[in-house]
């Protein structure tokens, strides 16, 4: 089966074309600046990646654009779109509706719609893309994964914030949690690799991208994972903060006279390392500044590090044990600095990294000696992939 991988966000368009029989990516692409201008990126496999300026006022422009790429004679992946069988679309948030992927209906519709409280950005964004493609794919089947369905499994003591019960009636004020279909998705194949039933398996997956969090996952499932209601919380990342002490933000309000949307927006964009280090967001940047001798790229990556290491005793802890750990995404895939500082001095646990295999970038490699008790890996995580996987199977019953 050809699967269209898609990952709307407000001005933008990521796709994948997935051939699922043979999980190869047949095509992919971006665009941007949707609303604004325009720009699409494309590439089909085996031919030359381009770059094209086009107007793009909404994602139905944007969607058409996609096909046209997908369709080219000279430049496209495929001669009509009776080839594409299926479409997954990647969706942020699905509240306790819904705890797995499903099959886009009217009523799985309205059901995300109901779920834009809990995400204004990207919920809508995500609807706004799955009603483009049905008006240029009509009859295709199309499925909704969820950021968030992964973690559903959580039980109440982990996801229920101490705060007045009435707002988790009222409002569903809980934890969430993100990145799940990575977490998945690198959670099985952590137990394969080391030879364990996932069933009987503790893992803590450490997804450290632009956006980072950690999960817990015993016996297969989410028990525990560091982001909340919303991303903002657990670990410090590129932008966000991650968690603080609630009361800075009245704090701050008064000192500089600033609106709770306002702190909420320098929490979210100008904060974590970037705001910690002034130099930049990125971790190469930081790794670079920190040997130029900057002690504010020092102290970014310190505070980065020791956070994922207190996730790592806390979820160990959490779990009554632990027998893997995986390291996930952009930093976790290829920053060994990072890896090192956030399990050094855990050999009391077990976790003991081999520092040369350590220096491995973006493979899936065990980094953590043959004595460890704890097997560390690091492991490419694929969304795209996951996402066309679970495409696959629901369109298929
Ligand atoms: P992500 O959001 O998963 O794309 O991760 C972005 C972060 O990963 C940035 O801070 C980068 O520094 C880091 N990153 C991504 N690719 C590389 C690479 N090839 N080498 C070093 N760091 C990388």
């Amino acid at each position: 089966m050809k699967v269209l991988v898609i990952n709307c966000g407000s001005s933008s368009l990521k796709y994948q074309l997935i051939d699922s029989d043979t999980e190869a990516v047949i095509a992919k692409g971006l665009c941007e600046r949707i609303t604004i201008d325009g720009r699409l990126t494309h590439q089909t496999m085996g031919k030359e990646k381009y770059t094209v300026d086009a107007a793009m006022p909404d994602h139905n422009v944007a969607v058409k654009y996609v096909l046209d790429a997908l369709l080219d004679k000279e430049t496209g992946a495929i001669e009509s779109l009776d080839e594409i069988d299926a479409v997954g679309h990647r969706i942020v948030h699905g509240g306790e509706k819904f705890a797995e992927s499903t099959v886009i209906s009217d009523e799985v519709m309205s059901a995300i719609e109901e779920c834009n409280d809990l995400a204004p950005l990207h919920n809508p964004a995500n609807l706004i893309g799955i009603r483009a493609c049905q008006a240029h794919m009509p009859g295709v089947p199309m499925v909704a994964v969820f950021d968030t369905a992964f973690h559903q499994t959580m039980p109440d003591r982990a996801y229920t914030y101490a705060i007045p019960y009435e707002y988790y009636e009222k409002y569903k004020i809980r934890r969430y949690g993100f990145h799940g279909t990575s977490h998945s998705f690198v959670s099985k194949r952590l137990a394969e690799l080391i030879g364990k039933d996932i069933k009987d398996t503790k893992m803590i997956v450490c997804h450290l991208g632009n956006g980072s969090s950690i999960t817990a996952v015993d016996g297969g499932k989410s028990v525990d994972t560091t982001m909340g209601l919303t991303p903002l919380a657990g670990l410090p990342m590129g932008t966000r903060s991650g968690d603080i002490d609630p009361a800075i933000i009245e704090f701050i309000a008064g000192k500089e006279g600033k609106s709770i949307e306002e702190i909420t927006n320098i929490l979210n964009k100008k904060s974590g390392v970037s705001g910690l280090s002034g130099v930049s967001s990125d971790f190469r940047d930081l790794d670079a500044g920190m040997k130029d001798g900057n002690d504010r790229c020092r102290l970014a990556l310190d505070v980065f590090c020791y956070s994922v290491k207190k996730y790592i005793g806390a979820y160990a802890a959490a779990m009554g044990g632990l027998d893997a750990i995986a390291f996930t995404a952009g930093i976790g895939e290829n920053n060994p600095y990072v890896r090192k500082m956030s399990t050094a001095d855990l050999g009391f646990m077990g976790i003991d990294i081999d520092e040369a295999k350590n220096e491995i970038r973006g493979e899936e490699t065990k980094i953590s000696t043959d004595s460890s008790k704890v097997q560390v890996w690091v492991v490419p995580t694929n969304e795209e992939l996951a996402i066309a996987r679970e495409t696959v199977e629901l369109v298929s019953k």
